[in-house]
Parts: structure tokens; sequence; C-alpha cells
């Protein structure tokens, strides 16, 4: 089923993401993650694409596996950066044969081992994917990321607002954020894109603190603000990991709290493959 039907039924949707495991694990270490999150009947799962596709192979086989085993509806992302238009067409004409109906399109990063030079040049930004699924796969439901603080290479709000619009316009139905932590930034995003007439709901991404080096390692990789009140719990339960997993947790039940009271439209939780913690937080907030 399309996510933009899903949306559109649905006041308030809930989705995971997960990673696939690495080229020299084997696939079935995700069968307990995908087991754990398919019991909270999730609205789809997103599965994440190695920026140059290093994974590919794997993507599309778990993608495949959420919808033909776990009877849940995925979500494959796909990157663009340093893809030729060829390459990137026989992936969309894969995934559709693969019986996948959603794409997130994405532009990805430079992976350390792909040339600069070479990496931006058939198709530059998400915009320009978006059109190339769409004139391979015309039926695909498309969907696109979205930046509560602004994406780190823009120059200004006014920019990035400006390509999330042209995104919109080439046809992305719906948005997924980068993490946060401060709902404001959520809130007033989804203001900006409704003054600009974009009509794609924003389904807003969290990712819980499980632990402080990974939270500040991904804010750092995704441009995300820790406020005080993050740092304030990472100096006092530094040494006490336990501590500071209940804490973040409890942080990620209250932020979710409040972007449902505040009626945002779908709650996508960046799972880091971690069943159990996710079902705790999904159970505590009443979301299943
Ligand atoms: P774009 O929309 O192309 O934007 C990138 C930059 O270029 C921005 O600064 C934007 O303002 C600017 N820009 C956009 N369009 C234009 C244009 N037409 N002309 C000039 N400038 C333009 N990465 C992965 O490798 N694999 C994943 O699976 C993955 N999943 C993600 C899921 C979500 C929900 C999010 C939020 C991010 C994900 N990422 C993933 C990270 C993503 O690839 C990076 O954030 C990347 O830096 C930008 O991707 P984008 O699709 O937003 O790019």
């Amino acid at each position: 089923m399309k996510i933009e039907k899903i949306l559109q039924e649905k006041e308030l949707t809930l989705s995971f993401e997960i990673f696939p495991p690495k080229a020299d694990s084997p696939v079935d270490v995700i069968y307990t993650t995908l087991a754990g999150l398919s019991k909270l009947n999730p609205d789809f799962i997103s599965v994440t694409y190695g920026a140059g596709g290093s994974n590919k192979g794997r993507a599309l086989e778990i993608a495949a596996l959420v919808k033909n085993t776990y009877g849940v509806e995925p979500l494959a992302h796909l990157t663009c950066v340093g893809a030729s238009r060829e390459e990137t067409a026989d992936q969309i004409r894969k995934m559709s044969e693969a019986g996948i109906e959603n794409i997130l399109a994405l532009r990805g990063d430079v992976p350390k081992d792909m040339d600069p030079e070479h990496a931006f040049t058939a198709i530059p930004h998400a915009s320009d994917l978006i059109a190339q699924i769409r004139k391979t796969a015309p039926d695909c439901c498309i969907g696109a990321a979205a930046y509560p603080e602004v994406h780190a290479e823009s120059d200004s709000r006014a920019q990035d607002l400006c390509y999330l619009k042209k995104k919109a316009d080439e046809g992305a139905a719906f948005f997924i954020t980068q993490l946060f932590f401060d709902n404001d930034a959520y809130f007033r995003l989804c203001d900006y894109l409704e003054a600009l007439n974009v009509k794609a709901p924003v389904v807003a991404g969290i990712m819980p603190m499980l632990n402080p080096e990974q939270i500040l390692r991904m804010a750092t990789l995704c441009g995300c603000s820790i406020p005080a009140s993050i740092s304030h719990l990472i100096a006092r339960y530094k040494n006490r990991p336990d501590d500071f997993r209940k804490a973040g947790m409890e942080y990620a039940e209250r932020q979710i709290d409040a972007l449902v009271r505040g009626g945002a439209r779908g709650i996508h939780l960046y799972s880091m493959n971690k069943a159990e913690e996710i079902t705790e937080i999904v159970r505590a907030c009443g979301l299943r």
C-alpha cells in the first residue's frame, strides 16, 4: 500500500527505521528485530541504504522480507550520490520487481572512499532522484528527507525550504525528518511548509537516546543540536549506562507525547534495530 494513502487515511502513523546487517554478518540477525517490531503493527518500516549503494542487494532483500515475511509495508531508502543514471534506474526497476511501492529518495553523503569530484555529477540532488524515480517507476510513492534545524550544507533556512518545496513539486508525497530533540523546531518546519503551500505531511523522526556516545556521534553526524537538558543528562549519567538509557527513553516518550498532542502526522522511530527498547517506548506512549 502506498504510504501517501496511509497518511491520508490515518490521523497518526507509527513507523520504524531499521538498517540491514553488514555484508559480513548473517542476514538472520535482523529476524529478531523484525519479529519484535512487526508485533507493534507499524504502518511501515523503512530500510536504510548505504550511500554509494554499498549494500544495495541486502537493502532490497530486507525490504522484500519486511513485506513478504512480516506483512509490513516497506519504505526502501535509495541514495543517488556517486551513482550513474543507468545504475539508479536499474535499482529502481529491481525495487519495483520486488513489489516495493514506496521509496525514500535521498541524495546521501559522499562515502570516504568516493572521489568527491564524481559524487554529484549524474544525479546531484534528491529532487533530481525524485524526477528519475517518477520516470522509471511512475506508480511508486516517493518520500524525501526534511530538516527541522536546516540541512548542514544549506546557507539559510530560506534556501533549505526552497529545495524542500522543489522535492514536493517534483513528486515527494511525504517527508520524514532528520532526528531532533527540540519539538519547536519540528512545528516551525511544518508551519513554514504550510505557508509555502506544501501539502506533503511531515513525519517526525525520533531517535531514542540509549547511550551518550552514540547520541553525541549521531547528533554531530546529522547536524542536530543538543539542548541543555540533554547535556545535563549526559553529565549526570555518563558513568551510569542503565540510568542514562532509562532517562533517554523517558525523554523520547515525553517528546513523542508532546508531538502527538501538538498534531504531528506521524512518528517514525529510528530503531537502531533495538526492538525491545522501541516496544517499551511505543507502549509507554500508548501508541499501540
Ligand atoms: P538534498 O535534498 O539533495 O539536499 C542536500 C543539500 O543540497 C541541502 O543543503 C539542500 O538545501 C541542497 N539542495 C537540495 N536540492 C538542491 C538543488 N536542486 N540545487 C541546489 N542545492 C540543493 N543517508 C544515507 O546514505 N542512507 C540512508 O538510508 C539515509 N536515510 C535517511 C533518512 C532520513 C529520514 C534522513 C533525514 C536522512 C537520511 N540520510 C540517509 C542522510 C541524507 O542522505 C543526508 O542528510 C544528505 O546529506 C542529504 O540528503 P537529502 O536527500 O536531504 O539531499
